[in-house]
């Protein structure tokens, strides 16, 4: 087996019993970004000596011991990083450099880990419908003529592709799971205020977590053990003791309920996407678990409560910007802000989209608050299902990786199913893990949705399900698309 296609935990346990050196790890996974991000264009900006990095804090005899010695890990460029520039995938930011560890940067380098470098996302984290205005085309490892979904795509098909075996995204209504799932991986968003965002370039504050993006649950939880501790620096953190996500991944799931959404199936889902979440089903029961029927609330409010929260929210965040826009984005009256040619070439379609939609909001601020009431009662829906259910399962995107360059037209995206965002708006934990493929051979994720600071069950759960699938993951099959050389 080569190294790229060991798990994590399986890495660092060869590594522990002195079968591979970090500097091989290093080297190894050096060559394969060389090799293969010019044609998947998963990074938008690497390390360029990993293994001299890794000789360096060996010789210093510094953290030799430490759980990700060697092992590389890539950060989405809305993470603030000291050796390489953050640019949000924007035009407009890559001119700024702002260079720092963000807190869950910090973690990973304090136990041993080597930033491999900078991976592209959808501007500033906003999904586009259309993607012919992009900075950087990712392409799927599956199938490059397919999307690896967003807004954390560079994370997931670097992943997927094997040019490191961790990496971490971001999720404001689902950009570490929509592209977990595309691309056949595992992608999980903790519940609000179990990861420091110190460092993170906000997008929704209310919606956004920082997330693992792994070849597997066990490494997801692995990554999630270093990466949730307690940063005395982020106010909105949650400050209480840790569960151990790694321990107790093992029991398994007897007698756990998983509620399921009939109206989350009879919707226009991708006919393909339903078998796979009705088998696993199936699988479920057959691991001893019970399946509920439960009406989740209807996609559409959801959707709308969504946007308007995160359009206000991103609004707010971009005006922190206003001096790199020049001010011209944002004159008082919120409605009658115009973007101007020159500014107007710095941004994206979504994102200009985003900043005016937002200021609408703000501009009638009523139906923020609006949203805000909506959203208090999707959380009190999802609280009173919580009293009969463990975990609810849905799909995680209603249609699987659509072609590069076919473009949906922006309405008809914003209203489309969307299974992720409720997670977010009700700050609970949820998973992605990969469940099937379709006729095409491409990758289904189904979701998991747990319950507030019980990631650890979430986990274990994930992890009993995952084998039961056994899902052949890109990196361990044999004759690899990767691009195995
Ligand atoms: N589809 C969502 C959006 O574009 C996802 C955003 C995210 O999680 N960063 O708003």
């Amino acid at each position: 087996m080569e190294i790229f296609q060991m798990k994590l935990t399986d890495l660092i346990e060869a590594r522990e019993s002195n079968k591979i050196e970090p500097v091989e790890i290093a080297e190894h996974y050096q060559r394969r970004i060389e090799l293969l991000n010019p044609r998947y264009r998963a990074f938008i900006i690497y390390a360029e000596d990993m293994p001299g990095k890794v000789w360096k804090n060996e010789k210093k005899k510094k953290r030799s011991k430490n759980l990700l010695t060697g092992i590389p890990v890539g950060i989405k460029d809305n993470i603030a990083t000291r050796d390489f520039p953050t640019s949000c995938a924007s035009r407009l930011k890559s001119k700024k450099n702002n260079r720092f560890n963000a807190f869950v940067v910090q973690t990973i380098i304090n136990s041993g880990g080597i930033i491999a470098g900078k991976t592209n996302l959808d501007e500033f984290g906003m999904v586009p419908p259309d993607s012919d205005d992009v900075f950087l085309q990712t392409l799927n490892p599956w199938n490059p003529e397919h999307i690896p979904g967003g807004s954390s795509g560079g994370s997931a098909a670097a992943v997927a592709a094997g040019l490191v075996p961790a990496a971490l995204g971001s999720d404001t209504g689902g950009s570490v799971r929509h592209p977990a799932a595309h691309c056949g991986v595992v992608g999980f968003k903790p519940t609000y205020g179990l990861v420091s965002r110190c460092g993170l370039n906000a997008f929704a504050p209310s919606l956004d977590q920082i997330g693992p993006i792994t070849n597997s649950v066990r490494d997801a939880a692995l990554l999630m053990d270093i990466i949730s501790k307690v940063d005395k620096n982020d106010p909105r953190l949650v400050r209480g003791k840790r569960p151990n996500y790694f321990g107790d991944l093992e029991q398994d799931i007897t007698d756990m309920t998983f509620g399921v959404a009939q109206n989350y199936l009879t919707r226009n889902i991708d006919p393909e996407i339903r078998k796979i979440v009705l088998a696993a089903q199936e699988e479920i029961k057959k691991l001893g678990g019970n399946i509920r029927e439960i009406q989740l609330p209807e996609i559409d409010p959801v959707k709308i409560t969504y946007y308007i929260i995160a359009h206000a929210e991103v609004f707010g965040c971009l005006k922190g910007m206003e001096k790199e826009l020049n001010g011209i984005c944002f004159v008082e009256d919120g409605i009658n802000n115009r973007l101007t040619e020159a500014n107007s070439s710095m941004l994206g379609s979504e994102t200009k989209r985003r900043i005016l939609l937002g200021g609408l909001v703000m501009d009638r601020i009523k139906y923020y608050y609006q949203a805000l009431r909506v959203r208090t009662l999707i959380i009190k829906k999802f609280n009173s299902l919580f009293e009969t259910c463990d975990f609810i399962l849905t799909p995680t995107t209603s249609y699987p990786p659509r072609k590069i360059f076919v473009r949906n037209d922006p309405v008809s995206e914003y209203t489309s199913p969307d299974f992720t965002i409720a997670a977010n708006l009700t700050g609970r934990p949820a998973i992605s893990l990969p469940a099937g493929l379709t006729e095409k051979n491409l990758p289904v994720g189904v979701q998991l949705i747990g319950d507030y600071f019980k990631d650890n069950l979430l986990f274990q759960s994930a992890h009993q399900l995952e084998q039961a699938f056994s899902f052949p993951y890109l990196v361990e099959q044999k004759k690899n698309q990767a691009g195995q050389k």
